[in-house]
C-alpha cells in the first residue's frame, strides 16, 4: 500500500481532512452547516481528482461543525458515513449532540458565537456504518485504518488511526481557537473531561500513533500529547473536574 496523502480541507473553522491512497480515499469530518456547506463540497471536490473515489466518510463526533456536509457529501459520492452509535443516537433522537462548556471562556464563546446555534440534523440523515465501543477496522475496504472509540468530548467521540502512525482525533484536543492556546490543550468544550483523558491514555498506549491531527489548530506530536496530559490534570482541576 502506498503512503497516504493527507490534505486539509480548510473550508471553515474546523479542520476536515482528505486522506488518499491512490484511488481510494476517506474524508474525516465535514465542516459546519449553513454558509459553508457549499464551500465544503466545492473544496472536497477540488481536493479529489476526477478518477479518485471517496470510499468512506468518518465523523469524529456529532458536533455541528464536524457533521454539517456529511449527508450531502454522502449522497453526492455514494460513500458510507461512519459514526459511533452514541452520537448517532443523539443526532437521530434529539437532532444534535450537546456542546458542554467547561469554564467561563467556553461559556463566553458559546454565547457570542452564532455558529454555536447549531441547527438540527436533517431528519432524513442516515449513517450506514454505525459502530460501537469496539470501533471499526476498515482494512477490508482497502483502507489501512482503524477507528478507536475515544469518548469524553462527546459520548461517541472516536479517532481514526492510520497504519503509518498518523491519527485524526477530532476535538479530543485543540491547538487553536476555540482553545486559548496554540499548543495542544484539552478541549474547552466537552461532555466528560475525565473520560477524555482516559481516552487519550487508551489512544497513546494502545496504538503507535505519533502525529495527531485535531479538529481545530495544528497537528502535534506524541511528545506534545504526553506533555498535555501531564499538565492537563491541573487544567482539569481549574475547570472544576476531577481529571487525574
Ligand atoms: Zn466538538
Amino acid at each position: 500500500m502506498q503512503d497516504a496523502v493527507v490534505k486539509t480541507i480548510g473550508a471553515d473553522m474546523t479542520n476536515c481532512y482528505l486522506i488518499a491512497w491512490g484511488q481510494r480515499s476517506i474524508i474525516v469530518d465535514t465542516g459546519t452547516y449553513r454558509f459553508w456547506r457549499r464551500r465544503f463540497l466545492e473544496a472536497a471536490s477540488m481536493a479529489t481528482d476526477s478518477d479518485m473515489g471517496i470510499s468512506a466518510i468518518f465523523i469524529t463526533h456529532g458536533h455541528f461543525d464536524h457533521i454539517g456536509s456529511a449527508d450531502g457529501l454522502s449522497k453526492a459520492s455514494g460513500a458510507p458515513i461512519f459514526i459511533h452509535e452514541a452520537d448517532y443516537r443523539l443526532l437521530k433522537e434529539e437532532g444534535r449532540v450537546p456542546a458542554v462548556p467547561q469554564g467561563p471562556w467556553a461559556r463566553f464563546v458559546m454565547k457570542l458565537s452564532p455558529f454555536m446555534m447549531a441547527p438540527r440534523i436533517p431528519e432524513d440523515f442516515v449513517a450506514e456504518e454505525v459502530f460501537g465501543d469496539d470501533g471499526a477496522d476498515l482494512h477490508g475496504m482497502g483502507l489501512p485504518v482503524r477507528i478507536i472509540h475515544t469518548p469524553g468530548h462527546t459520548p461517541g467521540s472516536s479517532a481514526l488511526v492510520l497504519d503509518d502512525g498518523r491519527a485524526f482525533v477530532g476535538d479530543m484536543a485543540m491547538s487553536g481557537f476555540p482553545s486559548l492556546s496554540l499548543k495542544p490543550d484539552l478541549p474547552v468544550i466537552g461532555h466528560d473531561a475525565k473520560l477524555n483523558i482516559q481516552s487519550w491514555r487508551k489512544l497513546l498506549y494502545n496504538t503507535d500513533a505519533f502525529i495527531f491531527h485535531p479538529g481545530h489548530g495544528r497537528p502535534f506530536t506524541r511528545d506534545e500529547a504526553e506533555a498535555m496530559l501531564s499538565y492537563g490534570a491541573l487544567i482539569g482541576d481549574r475547570r472544576g473536574c476531577e481529571c487525574k
